[in-house]
């Protein structure tokens, strides 16, 4: 049985040492679950320092703030007067961001604060840090510490199925970035009329990200729009000396005419309000003009430069507005709810200068503005208008401008639309 004597020790150290790697396991959980626990509570290489994030509460003010995270009332006041030096605490809102670190070598039940971080987030929702110190030579010290933007360039595309809002938020742009882009091409088109299904946009623009994120769009420097097969164009140019800037097209125009396409922004307009059945008069009437649907006080501007002929109340107008333009053309707006300050017979307007609001004002069954063209005494359709071409490019800037253009005229191009 030479056997079982050898397998006795053999099983005890086998047992033994499963006891013990099993009382180790447990052990090293346990030392897991406190490591753990002290990373909630950010403990620093430092031992001595304690650091706290936080958000300012609702309807709680920055020294009540302070006051939950129990610093002195020297302490709080101490660094309510440092930040007022850089920021204006009237900005400070619910969900702003803070940190604390306090020296824990002290005894004191309100222990000392080392650094008061606030955390805002301004221009673009890009973070930025007020950090109030205590330097060792006493007072206390406050920086403004700014998030660093990288520019990155950025190319959007789509094709529209529903509107150019909708195509611009999901191929990943912002409401600014519809603006202008509508804005850019305001010569051309009235996007709330003339967009189609299945047109195709393309946009280079300006991308600014702070940490890795996207925080918004700059500058557009090219863009272009296929309008059920009309191609349009645009170059955003600035001359070297800054007396020329804007968007250009291929052959080096302004894009920019005397008679914008429509009287408000595209991002405004929002619904058809077009009726052909007058509710009020309940018979078939004829509409000389285009309907925009937008909340009562919104803005709305001059389509050119022009003199105002009348701005007055009817009955049928509302307050309402003539303007008359060169070429033969006059321009009405009805039923605003107010007409902008310093719109009387008489007054030059320019173009697109705000010379009312939105209203339901005379006959009409709800907030939108009638805009109607007339040419030489004759309701015209506005979009079917053509105005003479812009400027052209100043000849001493012709050839930089063929130069800058010519590589984004070939990444539209190339840039895919699926
Ligand atoms: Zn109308």
């Amino acid at each position: 049985m030479k056997k079982n004597r050898l397998f006795l020790p053999l099983g005890l150290a086998l047992f033994v040492f499963s006891l013990a790697s099993g009382f180790y396991f447990v052990w090293q959980e346990q030392g897991l679950s406190l490591d753990s626990q002290e990373a909630n509570e950010e403990v620093f290489e430092t031992p001595l320092l304690s650091r706290t994030t936080d958000r300012i509460r609702s309807g709680e003010t920055l020294s009540q703030a302070l006051a939950r995270h129990d610093l002195s009332q020297q302490d709080a006041s101490d660094v309510i007067a440092a930040l007022g030096k850089e920021l204006n605490l009237k900005l400070i809102r619910a969900g702003d961001v803070f940190v604390i670190e306090k020296n824990l070598g002290y005894a004191q039940a309100q222990l000392p604060f080392s650094l008061f971080e606030l955390i805002r987030q301004e221009t673009y929702g890009i973070p930025v840090r007020y950090r109030v110190v205590r330097p060792e030579q006493g007072g206390l010290e406050i920086a403004r510490i700014d998030t660093p933007v990288i520019q990155k360039r950025s190319m959007l595309s789509g094709k529209i199925s529903s509107s150019l809002y909708e195509g611009i938020l999901s191929a990943g742009g912002d409401a600014g970035l519809v603006n202008r882009f509508s804005e850019l091409f305001g010569w051309q088109l009235d996007f709330y009329r003339e967009a189609q299904k299945g047109d195709v946009f393309k946009v280079i623009v300006e991308s600014r990200y702070a940490e890795g994120r996207l925080v918004g769009y700059g500058r557009v420097l090219a863009a272009e729009y296929n309008n059920s097969g009309k191609i349009y164009r645009g170059f955003h140019f600035e001359s070297p000396d800054n007396k020329v800037s804007g968007f250009f097209d291929e052959r080096g125009q302004s894009i920019e005419k005397g008679f914008l396409k429509a009287p408000m922004a595209l991002t405004r307009i929002t619904s058809r309000y077009g009726q052909r059945f007058h509710p009020v008069l309940r018979r078939q009437k004829k509409h000389n003009g285009v309907d925009y649907g937008a909340p009562t006080g919104t803005p709305f501007w001059s389509i050119a430069d022009g003199v105002v002929l009348e701005a007055r109340y009817s009955p049928t107008a509302g307050r309402m507005i003539r303007i008359r333009h060169r070429g033969g053309y006059v321009t009405e707006y009805f039923h605003s709810s107010r007409i902008a300050s310093g719109i009387r017979p008489g007054a030059s307007v320019r173009q697109k200068q705000i010379i009312g609001y939105v209203g339901t004002t005379g006959r009409s069954t709800g907030p939108h503005l009638h805009f109607g063209m007339m040419l030489n005494k004759n309701y015209v359709d506005p979009s079917r208008q053509r105005f003479p071409a812009g400027q052209p490019l100043p000849s001493r800037f012709v050839n930089s401008y063929f130069t800058q253009i010519k590589p984004l005229l070939e990444e539209l191009k190339k840039i895919g639309v699926s």
